[in-house]
């Protein structure tokens, strides 16, 4: 039976229920975060930790339980569901409150908590996507990006216009004509043995995995760069990929339906990724 922990109470999913008053449904009032979980151990459990106390503080949502109650109750799901191999979500939500945008009395949070599959990689080892930009513009330098909120609008949007266009993924753009990062994902391109990401003051969520990378990058003595891009850059990059919890490293194989240069310097970066990956979620936890 699938259960799910809902306030620190470990229920068959059937009985995880949610107020329709609650603020997340109908506001987007929360945050959440999405893990990715090997050999039973959440990766990187810190600072997806910290992201969400970060965007908790942000919104003013007391988050009642301490970081290893937290650790404890996800330690906890994954026994229950077998999740040894999967996807962790936690979604923090402000709570019920009354009718209105004001948050006002509203202090009860509400912390959720469901494991899921983990995602499929081709046998390759890494999943190739088809991305087109969005038609939905962010605004330049959007502050709300940097955190992982529940309001997900302008990403669904961005993710339907893909589906329908027959593609996978979608690149959101600020009204500069920027991309700022996938619906899903950070952006990464190759150019001339250099990596390049857009900057996080642009409006792009700081990814855990994208934080991986960068690292690999520096212990690598491999020149990182960030900055500004266009659809433009991409055309001439020699391998543009995304990165995101649940897939690690994506290569891009077309772009607005043009197909782009190899994925080759892609499955690289993705080898090294899941080497990480590996070595610390096998590595003895710290004491
Ligand atoms: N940007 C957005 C908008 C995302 O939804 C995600 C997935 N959480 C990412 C970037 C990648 O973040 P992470 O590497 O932490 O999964």
């Amino acid at each position: 039976m699938t259960r799910a922990m809902l306030n620190g109470r470990l229920l068959p999913l059937e009985e995880a229920k949610v107020s329709v008053l609650d603020r997340s449904f109908l506001y987007g009032d929360g945050v959440f975060e999405t893990l990715r979980v090997r050999h039973g151990r959440p990766f990187r459990w810190r600072q997806h930790l910290e992201r969400l106390e970060a965007g908790a503080r942000m919104l003013g949502i007391h988050l009642r339980w301490t970081g290893q109650e937290l650790r404890a109750q996800a330690a906890e799901l994954i026994e229950a569901n077998a999740a040894q191999d999967s996807i962790l979500r936690l979604h923090l939500s402000r709570g019920v409150g009354k009718r209105g945008y004001s948050p006002r009395g509203a202090d009860q949070p509400l912390l959720v908590m469901t494991a899921h599959p983990p995602p499929v990689l081709p046998a390759g080892g890494m999943a190739e996507f088809a991305v087109v930009s969005s038609p939905w513009r962010l605004p330049a330098g959007d502050a709300l990006g940097r955190w992982k909120s529940a309001s997900k609008l302008l990403n669904v949007l961005a993710r339907k216009a893909a589906d329908e266009a027959g593609a996978d993924e979608a690149f959101l753009l600020d009204t500069a004509g920027d991309i700022i990062e996938a619906s899903g994902a950070n952006v990464f391109w190759m150019r001339d043995g250099r990596l390049h990401t857009p900057p996080l003051s642009s409006g792009a969520l700081g990814g855990i995995t994208r934080a991986v990378i960068l690292e690999l990058a520096r212990a690598g003595k491999r020149d990182a760069v960030e900055c500004q891009c266009r659809c433009e850059d991409l055309w001439n990059a020699d391998s543009v990929f995304l990165t995101q919890s649940g897939l690690g490293v994506i290569g891009v194989r077309a772009l607005d339906a043009r197909p782009l240069l190899g994925g080759g310097l892609a499955s690289e970066w993705q080898s090294a990724y899941l080497a990480v990956l590996e070595a610390e979620t096998t590595a003895p936890p710290p004491a």
